[in-house]
């Protein structure tokens, strides 16, 4: 059997049942899970926030690190039993649309997604597209690699869309599981960080992860200090609030990037034409990364030029890990369910 969290209804509280191990199907893997990390997309999977819903009942989770234990038909490229792997997000792509043949899959129009609309990684036993499975390197252990899997290529893939350089100022709204990783890589690419979050606990790690500047937003207000400090060049948005993004927006410095991240329940934001043509400021959206992403950042971090902070749960934990998520109150960037 396979311990699963599994949601039945939108907003209730997850249970924690014994399901058959499932059979891989063609072109298919099944995992047995060593680490799989708790994103703020999962909770709102659970809770419905979105305009697309997920089908119910679902086993949530999109940072699945684990073994490969079975191999399905027509599994004979890469991945091998054995093998460590990580399970994102991008659970399956076609391979064959314009988006997936030129390097967008992650933009592909039949993508499946792990833990929304396939069953995830809350649970020992998950299967996955041998083809989006990613191999997790030695250099990096299972429990580091579970936020990387999304926290982690997401905002490796969000820096790079922003255009960041030497000496560009970076902002980063929301310095939680996704954001704690957009801090280190806007410094790989050269960038001076200011860290932007409502918690102090979060603010010390965007201190402890190099960022230059923070700012508590629940006490000052992070435009007229961002201002001060010239304006963003390019900032990323990953915090789970609509003002924040109106915030970051006013925040920028002319010719500016802004990258949207965060997906709020709040789903709407009022930005000025105006001044978004004067002022040259470009805004983009930017979805998770793809595999060949991915694979960049777990050689990052093999190669120790990241570091990812995280405390362990078990899995039985759920319904309290999504609350200290949500409250802020969970004392780290990452939650992962040790298995
Ligand atoms: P998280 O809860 O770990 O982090 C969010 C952070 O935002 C927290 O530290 C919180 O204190 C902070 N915050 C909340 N309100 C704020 C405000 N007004 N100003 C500044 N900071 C504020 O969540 P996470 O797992 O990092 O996910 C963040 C968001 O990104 C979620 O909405 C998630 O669904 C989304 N997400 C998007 C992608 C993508 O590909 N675009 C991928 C993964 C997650
Ligand atoms: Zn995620
Ligand atoms: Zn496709």
């Amino acid at each position: 059997m396979s311990k699963a969290a599994v949601v039945h209804e939108f907003s209730a509280p997850l249970s924690i049942e014994d399901r058959p191990v499932p059979a891989p199907a063609e072109g298919q893997v099944l995992v047995r899970m060593e680490a799989s990390g708790v994103c703020h997309t999962d909770i709102h999977a659970a809770h419905g926030d979105w305009p697309v819903k997920p089908t119910l009942p679902l086993v949530p989770g999109h940072e699945g690190v684990g073994r490969v234990q079975a191999l399905g038909a027509g599994v004979h490229g890469d991945v091998g039993e054995g093998d460590r792997v990580a399970i994102p997000w991008l659970g399956y792509a076609c391979g064959e649309c314009r988006y997936c043949n030129d390097g967008r899959e992650t933009l592909c129009e039949h993508q499946l997604n792990s833990g929304y609309s396939r069953d995830g990684a809350y649970a020992e036993y998950a299967t996955a597209f041998a083809r989006q499975v990613v191999k997790v390197p030695d250099g990096v252990d299972s429990l580091a690699a579970a936020p990387l899997t999304c926290a982690g290529v997401t905002t490796y893939k969000a820096v790079k869309v922003s255009g960041a350089r030497p000496s560009m100022l970076a902002a980063v709204f929301g310095v939680g599981g996704l954001g704690h990783m957009a801090v280190q890589y806007a410094q790989i690419a050269g960038c001076t960080v200011v860290g932007v979050d409502i918690h102090q606990d979060k603010l010390d790690f965007a201190s402890r992860l190099g960022a230059a500047h923070t700012i508590n937003a629940a006490e000052q207000d992070p435009v007229e200090e961002i201002k001060k400090l010239g304006g963003a060049d390019v900032a990323v948005v990953t915090a789970v609030s609509a003002s924040a993004f109106e915030q970051a927006y006013a925040s920028m410095a002319r010719g500016g990037t802004l990258v949207f991240v965060g997906l709020p329940a709040e789903n709407f934001v009022k930005l000025p034409i105006f001044e978004t043509v004067l002022n040259g400021i470009t805004i983009k959206g930017s979805i998770v990364g793809t595999h060949h992403d991915l694979e960049e950042v777990f050689q990052l971090h093999a190669s120790g030029r990241t570091s990812v902070l995280y405390e362990t749960r078990r899995l039985e934990e759920v319904n309290e890990a999504f609350r200290e998520v949500e409250d802020g109150s969970a004392g780290t960037a990452r939650l992962v369910f040790e298995f």
